[in-house]
């Protein structure tokens, strides 16, 4: 008997009646089937666009068994999808896409630059290699490459021509970039660079939004990881390292703001440990300001379309989380869905 899923499908809010083929949904004929969900709200399979599943801390080696640990978590907290801009994992990990895990869209390896990021945990190359490199990641990832565009505040970012090049390079073969940038200066640089998204972009520059509503550039500011930072300072760091981060996670949530309403598509990302935390990162897209709608619509239905990766549609993925209230109304409920799909297998 044919499973079949029934309910308001977010973010067109229309009832539909939906059964399951395969790892597939179509649209519903007749009456026959069991109802896996029968009312409530449904949601296209939560994404978190920033997660590093595999590792736990920086400099540790990639381990399989870890990442599948930190994807079942991803996937108890409706996580369905996951971006992993950068990874230890030395092979593509594509081969990781397994029927109990939620999906996988690998960047490859970070891209580190002389002097930026943690010694020996991303791919070093030199700044002349860099396009290159960001060629090869992009190939052996799910397109996307991942490029430490800076690092702590006095050294310098990625100098602009030859950040501007990597995305060029990989642009020219259909693939996409994403820059870590954490100071101005980085930030303006991705920015400038054409990248197709900024993660962090703590103490980007207002100005710049308007060029990244244009070219479409997103931002993942990623406050699940930047608040656990903040809580622990104050344990021995430089203070010059202090007052940067602090000002610059005091201007965070003004800045995802300014950029939604200035057009620029802001995306959750949790970047943190332990997985599963994307209904947090929710959570501190709403406190910013961020319509509640918009919160979850970055990560669900808005970053699914921005990845390339279909949602309640007929032919789309059976990739569905199901909530008791709309959770638009009241995103506490985001904490206990009521029935979680993926793949077409009930696995809540
Ligand atoms: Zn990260």
């Amino acid at each position: 008997m044919a499973l079949r899923i029934r309910g308001i499908a977010l973010p067109g809010r229309e009832e539909v009646v939906l059964q399951i083929e395969g790892d597939r949904l179509r649209t519903a004929a007749g009456d026959d089937g069991e109802h896996v969900i029968d009312g409530g709200w449904l949601v296209p399979g939560l994404v978190d666009v920033h997660s590093h599943p595999g590792t736990d801390k920086p400099g540790d080696e990639f381990d399989l068994a870890l990442f599948r640990e930190h994807m079942l978590q991803h996937r108890a907290a409706g996580v369905l999808a996951v971006r992993s801009p950068g990874s230890a994992d030395p092979l593509s990990h594509r081969r990781h896409d397994e029927p109990d895990l939620p999906r996988l869209v690998t960047g490859g390896r970070w891209l580190a630059t002389p002097g930026r990021f943690f010694e020996g945990f991303g791919r070093d190359v030199e700044e002349d290699d860099l396009a290159a490199a960001a060629v090869e990641e992009a190939r052996a990832s799910s397109g996307w490459c991942k490029i430490i565009g800076d690092w702590l505040p006095g050294t310098p970012p990625v100098p602009l021509d030859a950040l501007t090049a990597a995305v060029r390079a990989v642009h020219a073969i259909g693939g996409r970039v994403a820059v870590h940038c954490q100071t101005a200066e980085g930030a303006e640089h991705a920015v400038l660079s054409g990248a197709d998204s900024l993660e962090h972009g703590m103490h980007l520059d207002h100005a710049l939004l308007p060029l990244m509503a244009e070219r479409g550039t997103a931002l993942v500011p990623t406050f699940t990881t930047f608040a656990k930072t903040v809580e622990q300072l104050g344990r021995g760091e430089p203070e010059h390292i202090r007052d940067w981060l602090r000002s610059g996670w005091d201007g965070m949530a003004a800045t995802a703001l300014a950029a939604h309403e200035a057009g620029v598509t802001v995306l959750a990302g949790t970047d943190s440990k332990p997985c599963g935390d994307i209904v947090g990162e929710v959570e501190w897209l709403i406190r910013a300001g961020l319509p509640p709608e918009v919160a979850l619509g970055a990560a669900s239905w808005t970053a699914r379309s921005w990845l390339g990766l279909p949602g309640l549609t007929d032919g789309g993925w059976a990739d569905v989380v199901a909530y008791d209230e709309d959770p638009t109304v009241r995103p506490a409920v985001l904490h206990s869905p009521s029935r979680i799909v993926l793949r077409g297998r009930v696995v809540l």
